[in-house]
This record gives C-alpha cells, structure tokens and sequence, in this order.
C-alpha cells in the first residue's frame, strides 16, 4: 500500500478526528484544500486561528463569545434572566433558541455525567451552575437533557442541587423520543416540548 507524504498523513489524522468526517472524507477535504492553493488553505487557517485567538467560553453560561464583546447571551437585556434552561451543549442552545419558545438565559454542560466516560460533575461545570441556583436571580431552571440514561442521570443530579433552593424545576416535554439527541428533533416539536415541560418536584 502507497503511504503518503508525512504532512499530508498527519493531516489526514486531524481531519479524522472531527466529528461525522471518516477516512473517506478526510481524504476528500484534504484533496479539496490541496487543489485550492495556498489560498484555500489560508483562509481555513486564519479562520481557525481566530477561533483560537478571540473565542473564549463565557464564564456565565458557558457558551461561546468573543473575547473583546459581551456574552450576546448573558448581557441581552431582552431576556428574561430568571428562567434559566440546561443544556449539553451549544448546539443545543441554539435549536432551542431558534424556536423563540424560550427567551430566558442558558447554562451549556458541553456534555453529559457518565462514570464510564469518566466524565464527573467537575468536568460539566456543575459548580458553576450551583453558583447561580440563587432563589433571589432565578424562577426557573429547565432542564434540557436528552431522553438517553446519560440526559437522565445528568437532570437527576441538578435536580438534586436545585432541591430547598426553592427555584422551581422542570423537565422539558414531551415529544423528545427516548435516546435521542436534540438535533433529531424538528423545531415545532422543541417548541412544543419546551412550552409543555414539566415541573419535577
Ligand atoms: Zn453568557
């Protein structure tokens, strides 16, 4: 079997690793950069650099903002900050923000409890989030996990940082299929199933 050139395996190895990109497309992505020129490669490189220079998380919601701006999130004085939704992650965010169901503030876990993975509380900024269970701030927290064992341990253990706070917690709705992930979801039925959550006491 042909190997290829070192910068272009080591390439290759990086684009494997994104998500949904297999062996197949990497080679079809790298092909296409390689095709376009140094041009094509330039403008993916400064793109990146600058995710990698002016993109930090936001220290209240956790999602993404510009180092230099205000959280477009966090600092919209057109949200409403006592309802607060739970969410893995970004993603997430913004399907749900993209229904309009929802107007409130966020808190993105980038991703879910599982002992297996050895992902712990720490990891999900789960102290973070207990910080801004304050009765005086917040109605509400939603929480938007998946219906998978993973969402359900996740909501279980917030719910029992939210208990005697006397903030009240609800579940999003119904219509989220068991074992799905959000982004299999079509908006009206996120609308749907944020406007029906339900309360957990
Ligand atoms: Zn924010």
């Amino acid at each position: 079997m042909a190997s290829f050139p070192e910068p272009i395996e080591s390439a290759l190895k990086e684009l494997s690793r994104l998500p949904g990109v297999g062996k197949k497309s990497a080679m079809r992505i790298l092909y296409h950069l390689l095709k376009g020129g140094s041009g094509t490669i330039e403008g993916l490189e400064n793109a990146l650099r600058l995710l990698k220079e002016n993109i930090e998380k936001c220290p209240l919601c956790r999602g993404y903002k510009e180092k230099t701006a205000e959280c477009p999130i966090c600092c919209d004085p057109r949200r409403d900050l006592g309802l607060l939704c739970v969410v893995e992650s970004t993603q997430d965010l913004h399907l749900i923000d993209s229904t309009s169901a929802f107007n409130g503030s966020y808190f993105v876990l980038h991703g879910l409890l599982s002992p297996f993975k050895g992902i712990g509380p720490e990891a999900l900024g789960l102290e973070e989030l207990r910080d801004r269970l304050d009765p005086g701030m917040l109605r509400e927290v939603i929480i938007a996990t998946p219906y998978t064992a993973e969402g359900e341990a996740t909501s279980s253990f917030i719910l029992s940082m939210i208990e005697g706070t006397g903030i009240k917690a609800s579940r999003i709705g119904m219509g989220i299929p068991i074992g799905s992930d959000l982004s299999f979801v079509d908006p009206e039925t996120l609308s749907r199933a944020l406007s029906g959550r339900r309360e957990v006491k």
